[in-house]
Order: structure tokens, then C-alpha cells, then sequence
């Protein structure tokens, strides 16, 4: 046999039932966004590596370590799978002038690239959502787009506070951020032997990036750091507030975190994550805030906006931990014809049906013909089916087949082949969905 070749590591098939899974959160996702008015935007999975390089800045995890870079044979450019979606959402609104006739809000689902150590809730090809809404400086749009976090979790079952925690922040805005960054360097500086190799490395290129840390080692230099928040002006404050008033007043609880700075660079004033103790160190579910800069800092015409990612393999195993599943997605009728009955009637009856909106599956005959009664009716049966069709010789000679309940017990009856429209909604009417 002929060597058999394997998914990249980190990269993974997603087949059934799990794929019905994703269908499922895809789809309330979808509705989601429908509710809030965001629409949808797919951009290329293929970027300019210069596009993370200036968009999430040099010094991070992503553009240091992570990110899959390589050279377009054929030309020579140096080219990224996206390890993130929203540089690529802002080239394209820019490319677009997407904002030219004022704010938009928008939303994306696909899988992005990290070059990361595999392991549970981490993975190399992972999923995201995300939104974004640019062109909009209020506070009221950074607390709509985490009372629609917030709405996702309620539409999906989990409990706020409970199975799902929200931490917010302020990051304030740059000249801040620099009396801060003085005031933290010199923290570093005077603890300078407790700093591990990474965060001397970036002591000077990206101390706020040190408080991120997650070496235990480092916790208490960390925790004694001077607070940004300290350093906040009062526009800055004010923002923060009317984004904590919002919460306050919906019932959505949060912990303030002012250790809480995100992975990039492009983040300013409000940053938030929704963590879970139930999935070890892969804790982050979602995790967003305002980047006012980085449309300008793209080349776009100075733009503000804000917006979220989260990520779906987790959510999913969150989801699945806490025993939470999907609606069935089985089909409504398992169709069976036996041996003697003319496939076109078949054929032509589970297709009005299906016209009717009715999911039926068809078994498939073999190439010696229909299997025997008795197997046929053990695939109904493993199918999940509320009903099995079948076509038998006798009652499709008298222009008839016969409806058997498999599920909610009942008595089987015989239906016209001729009017199927009458009988079809009797087949969908007891769906769980
Ligand atoms: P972490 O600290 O866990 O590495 P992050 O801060 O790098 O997360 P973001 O860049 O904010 O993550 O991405 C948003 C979300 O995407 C995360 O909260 C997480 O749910 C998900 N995510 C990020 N990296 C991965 C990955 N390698 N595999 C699966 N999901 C991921
Ligand atoms: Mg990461």
C-alpha cells in the first residue's frame, strides 16, 4: 500500500459529528451579529508579512515566534498566514475607504495560523470570530461589543461568573502609556536580578509586555509594578467609567484587572478577555479592546475603532466540558426502498419531500440491490431519524409508502405518493431543534 500522509501537527481535521458542532455555534454566531446589525467581511488568509510586522508591532509573541512567514516562489515576496484578523480587516477597510461614508460594523469567522506548541485549546490552524467596529470613538461601542460577548454566552448556556469570568482594563492612551512605561522601566531596573532572559530582553522595547508574564518566578516584581491605571487622565478615566456604568447597569459582572494588557501592540483604553478556569493555561476564550491607532498607523485616514477575537476550539471544548450540546441535527425520515420497487418513485417522492423542507436520507442501495428488510431497519435506526420511509413493493404499487415512527412510538400509517405537500409537515412537526 502506498504511504499514507498526515495532517500538519497542530492542524486539524474536523470531521463528523464534531464538524455539527461547529455548524451549530457558527450559526448562533451568525444570528448574533444578525441581532447587532454587524455585517460580514472575509479578507484573503494569505497577508503582506509587513502588514503584522507594523500592524501588531515587532516586539510580540505573535511577530517574534509565531507567525508562519515565507517567500512567494514565484516572486519573491515575503508573504504570512494570518495569525490574527484584524490587521487584515483594517488593510481592507483602508484599501477599500470602507469608512468613507461613515462607521461600519463588521464581522469575520476563519481559521488563523500560530506557530505554537500544540497542546489542548492550542493549536497551529485555530478558529476565530471576530468583530470589529471602526469609526466610532465612544465608550457606547466598546460596551455593545461586550454585552454581545455577553449575549453569546447566555445563547449558548453558560453562566456568566460561573463557567465564564469578564476582566477588563484601561490602557489609557500613548502619552500615558510613556509616563507609565518611565515610571515602570525604573521598577524593572532597581529588580533587575529577578527578571527572567525575556524580560530583559524587552525592558526597553516593550516593558508592558513584561506584566503579561507567566513565569512564576516573576510574579511578585510584577505585582508591585507601578499601575497604569494610576497614570490615566481624565478623558481616559471617563471612558472607562462609561464602559463600567454600561455593565454595571445590563447585570454583566467583571473584575477589573490592571495587569490585563493583551498580546498586542495596537491596544489602547479599553481591553477586555473572557477566561474560564475549566480549560488548564488555554483560560482566554475571548479577548478584544480599542486600537484608535492602528487605521492611521496602516495608512488609513486616522480612524478610531474597537473590537473582539475569540477563539472557537476553546469555546467548543468549554462548551463540551460543561456537557453542553447542539439541537440533534439528525434528519427527519430515514428512506428505504426494498427489492421490486422502481428507484424513480423513490427518488421522486424523498425529493418532494425535501422540496417540503423534510430531511430525508436515502439509503443507499448496493450494487447487488437493496439489503434485506431487517438491516435496513437497523440503519434507520442508528441514523437518528424520527421516521423511516419505506418502500415497499406492495403499497408503491398501490401508490403508497409507509410512514414508521422510530423515535416517539405510534403507529405506522400508510401516506398517497401523489400528495405529499398534505402529509410532509407531519414529518418536521416534531423536531427538538
Ligand atoms: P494566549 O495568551 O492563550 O496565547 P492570545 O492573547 O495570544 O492567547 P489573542 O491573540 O488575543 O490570543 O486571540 C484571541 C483568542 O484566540 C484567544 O483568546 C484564544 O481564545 C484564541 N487563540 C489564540 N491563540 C490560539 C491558538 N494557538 N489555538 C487556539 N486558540 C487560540
Ligand atoms: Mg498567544
Amino acid at each position: 500500500m502506498a504511504e499514507q500522509l498526515k495532517a500538519i501537527k497542530g492542524m486539524n481535521d474536523i470531521l463528523p459529528p464534531e464538524s455539527g458542532r461547529w455548524e451549530w455555534l457558527e450559526g448562533v454566531v451568525r444570528q448574533l451579529m444578525r441581532r447587532h446589525g454587524y455585517l460580514n467581511m472575509r479578507t484573503p488568509i494569505v497577508e503582506p508579512t509587513a502588514l503584522f510586522v507594523r500592524g501588531l508591532g515587532e516586539v510580540t509573541d505573535i511577530v517574534e515566534k509565531e507567525m508562519y512567514s515565507f517567500e512567494d516562489s514565484l516572486n519573491g515576496d515575503r508573504l504570512t498566514l494570518r495569525p490574527e484578523g484584524t490587521a487584515g480587516a483594517v488593510r481592507a477597510i483602508n484599501e477599500h475607504s470602507f469608512l468613507y461614508e461613515g462607521g461600519k460594523r463588521l464581522y469575520y469567522i476563519g481559521p488563523m495560523f500560530r506557530h505554537e506548541r500544540p497542546q489542548k485549546g492550542r493549536y497551529r490552524q485555530f478558529h476565530q470570530v471576530g468583530a470589529e467596529v471602526l469609526g466610532f470613538a465612544g465608550p457606547d461601542v466598546d460596551a455593545e461589543l461586550i454585552l454581545m460577548t455577553a449575549a453569546l454566552w447566555r445563547d449558548l448556556g453558560l453562566t456568566i461568573g460561573q463557567d465564564i469570568s469578564l476582566q477588563i482594563n484601561s490602557l489609557g492612551q500613548p502619552d500615558e502609556r510613556q509616563a507609565h512605561r518611565q515610571a515602570l522601566i525604573a521598577h524593572l531596573e532597581s529588580h533587575l536580578d529577578l527578571l527572567d532572559d525575556e524580560a530583559k530582553r524587552r525592558l526597553y522595547s516593550n516593558p508592558l509586555r513584561i506584566l503579561d508574564t507567566k513565569n512564576p518566578a516573576m510574579q511578585s516584581v510584577v505585582e508591585a509594578a507601578p499601575k497604569l491605571i494610576d497614570f490615566l487622565g481624565d478623558a481616559s478615566l471617563a471612558h472607562f467609567n462609561a464602559v463600567k456604568d454600561v455593565l454595571d447597569a445590563a447585570g454583566v459582572a467583571y473584575q477589573v484587572n490592571t495587569r490585563l494588557v493583551r498580546g498586542m501592540d495596537y491596544y489602547n483604553l479599553t481591553v477586555f478577555e473572557w477566561v474560564t478556569d475549566k480549560l488548564g493555561a488555554q483560560g482566554t476564550v475571548c479577548g478584544g479592546g480599542r486600537y484608535d491607532g492602528l487605521i492611521e498607523q496602516l495608512g488609513g485616514k486616522p480612524a478610531p475603532a474597537v473590537g473582539w477575537g475569540l477563539g472557537m476550539e476553546r469555546l467548543l471544548l468549554l462548551l463540551q466540558e460543561l456537557g453542553i450540546e447542539p439541537p440533534s441535527n439528525a434528519p427527519d425520515a430515514f428512506a428505504m426502498a426494498f427489492a421490486g420497487v422502481p428507484l424513480p418513485v423513490v427518488l421522486r417522492t424523498v425529493d418532494a419531500l425535501r422540496a417540503q423542507g423534510v430531511s430525508v436520507v436515502l439509503n443507499p442501495a448496493g450494487k447487488d440491490g437493496p439489503a434485506s428488510p431487517k438491516s435496513q431497519f437497523k440503519k434507520a435506526d442508528a441514523s437518528g431519524a424520527r421516521f423511516a420511509l419505506v418502500f415497499g413493493p406492495d403499497e408503491v404499487a398501490q401508490g403508497q409508502v409507509t410512514v414508521k415512527p422510530l423515535r416517539d412510538g405510534g403507529e405506522q400509517v400508510l401516506r398517497p405518493l401523489a400528495d405529499i405537500a398534505n402529509w410532509a409537515p407531519s414529518l418536521t412537526a416534531s423536531r427538538q431543534s
